[in-house]
């Protein structure tokens, strides 16, 4: 059971999923596929997908079959594709719920046919070819023998390969995407040998889809970028980000120079000074390795975190300012305002930033806006203290 802190929530906001949609179509000729998988970036599945798919998205992608199933259960009818199998599992419900399923072995796809066979119907698959990542996917020799047992059981009417897809090893090296291109267009050529007719081929990640042209196909597949953070750091392609993390201030105090603050005092105050008490921690996703870096903001300013991020609290150096208990702290938002963003954090834990924006902890309730600005009031309420 999750139970949600009073003190703290995360605002999505689902204009900037809609922009941020519309600048990946409008970037590309190619369908885009929200990325939607771990709960949407850990944004909420279902509310961004309809917003991306109202925006211009016409297909969404998830990792397992239960995520493809969750959102068929949110009403979502778009095509769906599911990517990340066991060869042991049991299709039955993704097929009967249209899911399409990304397949990379020969056991694989057997399996997949005799779950289609099992439910009389077609599996629509997409074969998934290893141009260099070597994490799925077929390798070329078994590539080959892939695609000819595909062709086999297409005639079986149990299986139909709808697209021959791969994912991309680096957002920031041209000369290894060249590459893989390269050897997707060998893939998909000996599929095509094979009789196979694909409908489908897709490549991009969000880097790719604003960068690389060459690797958009029919499709691109669109994850990060859809929620605002900048895929490739050297280039600014006006993404807007999507969730802003805030919190209320409980508690204030003043206290003197030479103060060791939080545990192990790796913080010792340099002179008399005010913290004030911020009650998100790690296990809502505040980065621990991030405490030597990290600022929030606090009425548009910014402040640096007082010593070691904790469980469930952390604490600001306010110097001499005045902020109250019931403030508001903005520990990262689009940036509008001077305030963090999830790349800052990121950059302050020496990680990703889709390891900070899926982390954010299940105590932290996602509220969702549709206008930047709003905010309910049941918002402001929640958040009294
Ligand atoms: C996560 C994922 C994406 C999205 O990648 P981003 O870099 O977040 O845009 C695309 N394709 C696959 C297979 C993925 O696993």
């Amino acid at each position: 059971m999750v139970i949600a802190s009073p003190h703290a929530r995360a605002d999505v906001h689902l204009d900037a999923i809609a922009h941020n949609t519309a600048l990946f179509a409008a970037a590309t000729n190619a369908a885009v596929m929200a990325v939607v998988k771990a709960d949407g970036f850990g944004h909420g599945a279902v509310p961004v997908a309809r917003a991306a798919l109202a925006a211009g998205a016409s297909w969404l992608g998830v990792t397992t079959c239960a995520e493809a199933l969750h959102l068929r259960a949110g009403g979502i009818t778009a095509p769906i594709l599911s990517w990340l199998h066991s060869p042991l599992e049991d299709y039955g419900a993704a097929l009967r719920s249209t899911v399409d399923l990304s397949v990379s072995s020969r056991e694989h796809l057997r399996a997949v046919a005799v779950s289609a066979a099992r439910q009389g119907i077609t599996a629509e698959v997409h074969l998934k070819a290893d141009t260099g990542l070597h994490r799925g996917g077929a390798r070329p020799e078994e590539w080959r023998k892939l695609v000819r047992l595909a062709r086999d059981l297409e005639t079986t009417r149990h299986v139909r390969v709808r697209a021959v897809w791969s994912h991309l090893v680096s957002a920031t090296d041209p000369a290894a995407t060249r590459l893989q291109v390269q050897l997707f267009d060998d893939a998909v050529e000996i599929a095509q040998d094979a009789g196979l007719r694909p409908e489908l081929r897709h490549l991009a990640n969000s880097a790719a889809a604003l960068g690389a042209p060459r690797t958009h196909y029919e499709l691109v597949r669109p994850g990060i970028g859809l929620y605002g953070v900048e895929p490739d750091p050297r280039h600014a392609f006006g993404l807007r980000g999507a969730m802003t993390l805030r919190a209320r201030l409980i508690l204030v105090k003043r206290v003197p120079a030479g103060s060791g603050v939080s545990y192990d005092h790796d913080y010792v105050t340099d002179r008399d000074t005010t913290l004030a008490l911020v009650p998100l921690g790690y296990a809502d996703g505040v980065p621990w390795a991030a405490a030597r870096h990290a600022e929030v903001s606090i009425g548009g300013r910014r402040y640096p975190v007082a010593g070691r991020i904790a469980m469930d609290q952390f604490v600001v150096d306010a110097g001499d300012d005045n902020p109250r208990v019931g403030d508001e702290v903005i520990v990262f938002g689009p940036g509008d305002d001077g305030e963090p963003t999830v790349a800052d954090w990121a950059s302050w834990a020496n990680t990703v930033p889709h390891e900070v924006i899926t982390g954010i902890g299940p105590r932290v309730a996602r509220h969702h806006v549709h206008a930047h600005t709003h905010q309910s009031d049941e918002y402001e309420e929640s958040l009294r203290v």
